[in-house]
């Protein structure tokens, strides 16, 4: 099956002013990323705040263009294209807040029919009868069309939010921190609708979390990142059964889970990221790592395939 994304050497770098005596600096928020995701499968992303989330799923919904790198998304080159419209049509967002997302004014069917009427030609009872059949699909009634987004509770507005986003049937749909706004009761309720709709719709998802073990539950892939960098990138099961990269370890070891895995490495995470502004030598993550030698205070490490997965660590295979 081919991919529906391809990204290589994704790059995406701030100049930052610091005023008329100083040199500009740049912020490298996102450095070489290369990935490839097919149809139905999702890629979770994971990692600290500061850690370049943000930006990809910036670059992959076309807010912001890459500095460098390139990006396909169903057959098209996103630097290449003039077909812009085609391509917002295939990739849609879930953001972190429905309640944001969505606007206090308008009733939910019409705002459900609003991306039909811009990106299609059904008539109107076209739009209504789809808009009818989404919001049964994610679990809501009939009669919910004409009502409000206050009038709903925050899991609502989530599935009202997916349903949105999906009602074009996209090919990719990004979802930057989805659940982490939600009662901890609704968030597998609405974890499970997004997989439901996967399955009905073969969607490729860009799951972006904090938190390690939300994502285990939809994973197929995970993309671990640090300042920006890949670290670890790989099958989910097999990086959560066996992490190889001692930032993931730290991750994983700080994650809350009812069944710890027997063996697992305990690296605690100390201190916080380093300043974007000036990145670490060598590897970046060395002044937080327990293992860290002289080597990874001068060499940056390669991402490098070890044990089923790429690593970017000079000693990746002391924990396989
Ligand atoms: Fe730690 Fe060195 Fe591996 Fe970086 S390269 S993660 S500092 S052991």
């Amino acid at each position: 099956m081919s991919p529906v994304l391809i990204a290589r050497e994704l790059t995406r770098h701030y100049r930052l002013s610091r005023g008329l005596f100083r040199p500009a600096a740049t912020v490298q928020a996102l450095n070489g990323l290369s990935f490839e995701l097919t149809a139905g499968q999702t890629l979770a992303v994971v990692g600290e705040s500061g850690c370049g989330k943000s930006t990809l799923a910036r670059a992959l919904t076309l807010i912001e263009e890459p500095t460098a790198g390139s990006l396909q998304i169903a057959g098209q080159d996103v630097a290449g294209t003039n077909n812009y419209r085609q391509l917002r049509r295939d990739v849609q967002m879930v953001f972190q807040n429905p309640y944001a997302s969505l606007n206090p004014r308008r009733r939910i069917g019409d705002q459900l029919a609003e991306p039909l009427a811009i990106n299609t030609d059904l008539s109107a009872a076209e739009r209504r009868t789809r808009v009818l059949a989404m919001l049964e699909r994610v679990g809501l009634r009939a009669e919910h069309y004409a009502r409000y987004p206050h009038m709903f509770s925050g899991g609502q507005r989530q599935r009202i939010a997916i349903a949105r986003a999906m009602i074009l049937r996209p090919k990719l749909l990004v979802a930057d921190e989805p659940t982490s706004a939600l009662d901890v009761s609704v968030q597998a309720q609405v974890l499970n609708l997004f997989l439901e709709l996967q399955q009905q719709f073969g969607t490729a998802y860009v799951f972006i979390s904090h938190n390690l073990a939300v994502v285990r539950h939809v994973a197929d892939r995970l993309l671990v990142m640090y300042l920006g960098r890949p670290m670890e990138l790989g099958p989910a099961e097999r990086i959560y059964r066996k992490p190889l990269h001692p930032y993931t370890q730290a991750l994983l070891a700080a994650t809350p889970s009812l069944h710890p895995e027997p063996g697992r490495q305990r690296v605690r995470l100390a201190g916080e990221p380093p300043n974007p502004l000036e990145p670490p030598t060598g590897c970046v993550f060395h002044p937080r790592c327990p293992y860290a030698t002289e080597r990874c205070r001068g060499e940056v490490p390669a991402l490098r395939e070890v044990d089923g997965r790429e690593v970017a660590c000079h000693y990746a295979e002391r924990f396989v």
